[in-house]
């Protein structure tokens, strides 16, 4: 059976649709056209959001967790609850996101999380929508020790082909997206490697300066990790990674915007030097998200959490951002519109990871996972393979 959507606008992202008439069936989105255009099928269902606007659900390919669960730790069953809790805040698709951990540990996390994206892809209706897990972002363990953040040194790993294909295999080939940093011994060849094999490598937790971090982008490098966080400071006389990553056309970049980890200010100037085409958000949320104050893990990481700060012995650790307050929190901090903040959520990520078939995007054939925003962009209600209204 057909169902009808319409609402008072539409975001494609990359273009905006007046009086909305989306179509779906079957899970997908069979047709999108303006109201006027159109007549109701018959033997179809309507559901008119009114003043809202349509939008592709959000994608976040930086997240350990949230509603209490922590991605690395996480059972089977707890998935759900953490992949309910993202629908309410309009994400339809992520990566699950490690941390540095022991190996083995990370090795049995990976076949975890291979599991949940494999039972994602292969149970399309479940009992409520729920955000699918679309790959996996290995953060570390190839990070540099001066820019480690709060990854635990004794966890860092010099990379070698060998343990990247370790890592590949125990998650049977789901690893989509793995922040390195260029400048450590083994990494180049690890990048390319990586990159031959289709994963968006992210240079990221570097103190790699211009020609290293060019270095990385030549060998297959394509994006950034949370722009200026673990990263060399911007220096103008030597701009090192930074420079390099502010500067490059060529490659796209992630910022946490939640108006802790990078200052308004600087959010503003990031999205300048990106642009509407390049910058991407992310949460870096982690298992505190959505609870109270207290104490959490982040993979083997203890972290305290206190009005909405996450640190470890000082340092930040992860976030309690949530996407759709990354997307309005854009709008308030530069003069972004509520569509180009929306790109940047939803068809940005999605085109720097390579997976626009599967999301990023409403367009005929797409699955019909979308999210219903108020004009200033709080979430009304999130559809999942056309379910959820
Ligand atoms: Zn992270």
């Amino acid at each position: 059976m057909k169902t009808v959507f319409t609402a008072r606008r539409l975001f494609t992202p990359i273009e905006e649709v007046d009086s909305a008439f989306l179509v779906t069936a079957d899970g997908r989105i069979s047709e999108i056209a303006s109201r006027s255009e159109k007549d109701v099928p018959s033997n179809s269902r309507v559901v008119d959001f009114g003043d809202a606007i349509l939008t592709p659900g959000f994608f976040d390919i930086h997240m350990h967790g949230g509603a209490g669960v922590d991605v690395m730790r996480a059972s089977a069953s707890e998935m759900p609850v953490l992949e309910k809790f993202l629908v309410r805040h309009g994400v339809t698709g992520y990566f699950p996101t490690t941390v540095a951990a022991p190996l083995d540990a990370t090795y049995k996390a990976l076949g975890r999380l291979a599991d949940a994206i494999e039972a994602a892809q292969n149970n399309a209706s479940s009992d409520a929508p729920r955000a699918r897990p679309l790959g996996i972002h290995l953060e570390g363990p190839f990070l540099s020790h001066k820019r480690r953040g709060v990854h635990p040194p004794e966890f860092l790993v010099e990379p070698t082909l060998k343990i990247f294909d370790e890592l590949w295999q125990a998650a049977r080939g789901q690893v989509r997206m793995m922040t390195i940093a260029p400048e450590i011994p083994g990494a180049i060849e690890v990048i390319s490697e990586a990159a031959r094999r289709g994963v968006c490598v992210s240079i990221g937790h570097s103190d790699a300066d211009m020609p290293t971090a060019r270095h990385g982008i030549a060998a297959g490098a394509r994006h950034a990790t949370h722009t200026f966080n673990a990263m060399r400071p911007l220096d103008h006389r030597h701009p090192g990674i930074l420079g390099e990553v502010l500067s490059d056309d060529g490659i796209t970049a992630d910022l946490i915007a939640d108006g802790i980890h990078v200052s308004p200010a600087v959010v503003k100037i990031f999205l300048r030097a990106k642009g509407s085409e390049r910058a991407v958000l992310i949460t870096d949320a982690i298992s505190a998200t959505g609870m109270p104050d207290g104490k959490y893990q982040l993979g083997p990481i203890e972290v305290d959490v206190k009005d909405g700060k996450c640190t470890a012995n000082g340092s930040l650790a992860g976030s309690v951002l949530t996407m759709d307050s990354a997307v309005r929190n854009v709008t308030q901090f530069s003069n972004w519109s509520l569509r180009d903040a929306v790109r940047a959520a939803t068809f940005n990520p999605a085109r720097a990871v390579g997976m626009t078939g599967h999301c990023g995007a409403l367009k005929p054939g797409a699955p019909a996972d979308f999210a219903v925003l108020s004009p200033r962009g709080d979430v009304l209600k999130t559809i999942v393979g056309g379910r959820g209204f």
